[in-house]
């Protein structure tokens, strides 16, 4: 038996809402099959129990395997974390004392992993991540933070979670198959981070040929060109694994917004930002400007003509612009 505990800071609830979506198998088959008892949860729990259980694990009377934390840490104001009072204490101080006694801690979200939307500036609860702030490894933890099994912070970012990335790392966990080279630089699994967000995208034909979509949910083009895609240089499975089992953002014709990364949020959302030539400021991950300007010369007047109109008509004669 597994004793799995669900924390929470800043959040907007989201990560968890997205765990009650999982489906083959759900939440709760998960942890009957494996054998996880759920300690905890702020909103699945029906017992007032909490502060009981957190002593418990601090004097050792419990034995806690894995941590989740969902939402940023709450610092504010001054360092004091009295904007998160949670069981009679600042939630940093419970904080501080749970992470020691974790075997493993997981930062579900990119609030978790990262300090996401909270931490922005001017960030007024001070809000940081478990372990790192934005792209700098320290956190709330701190960078030399190991877990008892000597983990770092596991984070699965995202904004929110994919339901199924958080479930399959708990099985890691649980079985004893998760190493820390199994983590990239941002302690992310690489099974769901080591691709871009664009691998999977049914729209990568529009991509190569420099194709551009006309507006927001148009089944034809790339939404890169104009319309702010993030996939090209976002780390996520997202067209891999879908959403409900069936989409993302990119095929309903809305782009990546980056949420897996650690600037996430922009403020740019549907606009790509470009430069005085009308190049994109933002390249596909590892690909140079002169090689980005020649091939995209060479793309476009090479188009094949069937991905120059609509693919699909409404009625006789009638295509979808
Ligand atoms: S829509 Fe986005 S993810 Fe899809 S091919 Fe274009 S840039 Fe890549």
């Amino acid at each position: 038996m597994k004793n799995l505990l669900w924390l929470q800071g800043g959040a907007c609830g989201g990560n968890t809402l997205s765990v009650l979506n999982a489906s083959d198998p759900d939440l709760f088959t998960f942890l009957f099959t494996h054998n996880v008892k759920l300690l905890w949860h702020p909103s699945l729990s029906l017992d007032n129990n909490i502060t009981q259980i957190l002593n418990d694990i601090i004097s050792d009377r419990l034995h806690l395997d894995i941590l989740i934390f969902e939402g940023t840490v709450i610092m504010g104001p001054n360092g004091t974390g009295m904007y998160d009072i949670f069981a009679g204490k600042p939630m940093i101080e419970w904080l501080r004392k749970i992470a020691t006694k974790a075997d493993y801690i997981i930062a579900v979200g990119s609030c978790a992993s990262f300090g996401g939307i909270p931490a922005s500036e001017p960030n007024p609860t001070e809000s940081t991540g478990l372990q790192f702030h934005k792209k700098d490894c320290g956190g709330f933890l701190g960078k030399n933070f190991k877990s008892r099994k000597g983990f770092p912070v596991i984070n699965l970012s995202g904004c929110p979670v994919h339901p199924e990335w958080l479930l399959t790392t708990l099985l890691l966990i649980i079985e004893d198959k998760l190493s820390q080279e199994d983590l990239d630089e941002f302690n992310r699994p690489r099974l769901f981070y080591s691709t871009t967000t664009q691998f999977g995208c049914p729209r990568q034909p529009y991509f190569t040929y420099k194709i551009s979509t006309k507006e927001l949910g148009h089944r034809e083009g790339c939404l890169y060109f104009e319309l702010g895609c993030r996939g090209p240089y976002t780390r996520s499975s997202c067209n891999n694994i879908l959403w409900n089992n069936q989409s993302s953002k990119t095929r309903v014709g809305t782009p990546c917004m980056g949420c897996t990364e650690f600037d996430f949020p922009s403020f740019n959302f549907f606009k790509t930002e470009k430069n005085r030539s009308g190049i994109p400021k933002r390249l596909p991950l590892g690909v140079s400007r002169g090689s980005y300007v020649t091939f995209s010369a060479v793309a476009k007047a090479s188009a094949p003509q069937f991905l120059l109109r609509p693919l699909v008509r409404k009625g006789k004669g009638d295509w979808i612009e």
